[in-house]
């Protein structure tokens, strides 16, 4: 990084760990956190120091030990678990965390978690009731459906599903929708884990009807779609529609019983996404109003609530699952109820893409977009930092609507070591995680939340100053 360094004077520049605790700043910082914690924290940063030595960086100035060591140890006192600004444009990130929730999702989740709630009990007749019933009739009513259930994710809502009505029987499954979901997420895991057999049916590229029809054997109990949800098959591809699966399963044949049609939506989407320029995502309407008989997906995906898996269907395979056993293991805690509650209510009063931040990020014109990342350029033209504006593309992520983009525009942040500045972004006081293309850093306003703003700045402009701090030392 910097030329004409010699590690071996660099090296000679580092004080001893001794020396460092007796300064009276740094020794003054013992009061607050204790003699160890300081100890370790001037062992750390000294070692931190050889080894960017080692990588060609000068030695830390010797003024700036005290300072280092007490942003170390504030650091330290961090949450493990922090708010981050995410500059990326990939609206459900899952490394940061997926959806933001509503303004209404947070202020219900505060007041639950605050004190007591009826989360199982009925405040109609004073008894004991089920914390089942507090998503169900908001979910019936948006999809369509019988009745629902709500698990930890949809990874369990898959599980309890193929668990408690299809153990030790065959589920059949398309070969072209054996997916990796991420994170090693595997539905033929899954399956493998619930006691269910899994028979792969047609070929990668190409299922057909006959494909299902002949698998079907007495031991057959499910047939199951699971939505392509992170890529997508082009070219020489086909596979029945929910209808065309819909009528197989449920058409009796001879001593068979009807089968059970599993949809695991993966997002699982309640607007239509077309409405905001994209690719139609099938909706969970779409598929109950198909036939399936129970449908999957995630609260955190773009339905822009909470983690949860959410199961709605057949009240009678419905009330199976809640009675099992594993539903006690996978059920969800009042927090995620409580958030759950209001993000479905904006889908009741039809303010969803007002109000639910996923909706609003991804219903974000150019224009404004273009408006706020000028406005960013011109804040750091004040403070003497240059920043071009790009025309660029975000993305939904979270394993949706693959391969399409929503037009944006990008504050481009000139830079000769993109991946340092990177990481200086992300180790301000509220970390900043950017993109890199060709030599800059790219800040997209669309998943910048509005109240981030300011604190956006403040880190752009704190990174920047200490990258030249260290490039001009
Ligand atoms: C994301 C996804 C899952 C897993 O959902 P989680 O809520 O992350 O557990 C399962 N199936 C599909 C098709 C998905 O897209």
């Amino acid at each position: 990084m910097l030329s004409g360094q010699d590690p071996q004077t660099e090296y000679r520049k580092l004080p001893a760990v001794d020396l460092l605790l007796r300064l009276p700043q740094i020794s003054l910082l013992t009061a607050e956190f204790g003699q160890s914690q300081v100890a370790d924290a001037v062992r750390q940063l000294l070692a931190d120091a050889r080894r960017r030595i080692g990588e060609g960086e000068h030695a830390p100035p010797a003024l700036h030990w005290p300072e280092l060591v007490s942003s170390h140890l504030t650091n330290a006192q961090q949450p493990s678990l922090r708010p981050v600004i995410n500059a990326t444009g990939v609206i459900v990130h899952t490394n940061l965390g997926r959806a933001p929730l509503s303004r209404t999702a947070l202020a219900v989740i505060d007041a639950a978690s605050r004190g007591y709630s009826n989360l199982e009990y009925s405040l109609a007749n004073g008894e004991r009731g089920s914390r089942h019933d507090h998503a169900r009739v908001l979910l019936t009513q948006l999809t369509g459906a019988e009745d629902a259930i709500v698990v930890n994710n949809n990874a369990a809502a898959v599980y309890l599903i193929l668990t408690a009505l299809c153990q030790e029987r065959a589920v059949l499954i398309s070969r072209g929708q054996l997916v990796e979901i991420g994170g090693g997420f595997r539905i033929p895991d899954v399956l493998r884990q619930s006691g269910a057999q899994l028979v792969e049916v047609g070929a990668t590229n190409r299922t057909h009807v006959r494909d299902f029809v002949e698998a079907i054997t007495e031991r057959t109990a499910a047939i199951m779609r699971v939505h392509s949800s992170n890529f997508k098959q082009i070219g020489f591809v086909s596979m029945p529609s929910l209808a065309e699966l819909a009528t197989i399963a449920h058409t009796p044949q001879g001593e068979r019983s009807p089968l059970l049609l599993i949809d695991d939506l993966g997002s699982g989407t309640l607007l239509d996404t077309t409405r905001f320029g994209l690719a139609a995502e099938p909706t969970v309407q779409e598929s109950i109003a198909a036939g399936a008989d129970l449908v999957t997906f995630s609260g955190d995906k773009l339905l822009g609530g909470p983690q949860a898996g959410l199961i709605v269907g057949s009240r009678a395979l419905i009330e199976r699952l809640r009675s099992h056993p594993m539903a006690r293991a996978l059920r969800v805690d009042k927090l995620t109820l409580a958030g759950l509650d209001a993000t479905l209510r904006s889908y009741a009063s039809g303010r969803a893409a007002e109000e639910i931040p996923v909706w609003q990020m991804i219903a974000a014109s150019p224009a404004n977009l273009r408006e706020r990342a000028e406005r960013w350029q011109q804040q750091l033209a004040q403070v003497g930092i240059s920043a071009a504006l790009w025309q660029g593309e975000s993305t939904v992520g979270g394993g949706s609507l693959p391969g399409e983009t929503l037009p944006t525009w990008l504050l481009a942040l000139p830079t000769t070591e993109p991946d340092a500045l990177a990481g200086r972004l992300r180790s301000g006081s509220v970390p900043v995680v950017a993109r890199i293309q060709r030599d800059h850093l790219l800040i997209d306003p669309r998943t910048v939340l509005a109240h981030e703003d300011e604190t956006l700045l403040a880190g752009l402009q704190e990174a920047v100053r200490d990258a030249k701090g260290r490039s001009d030392a």
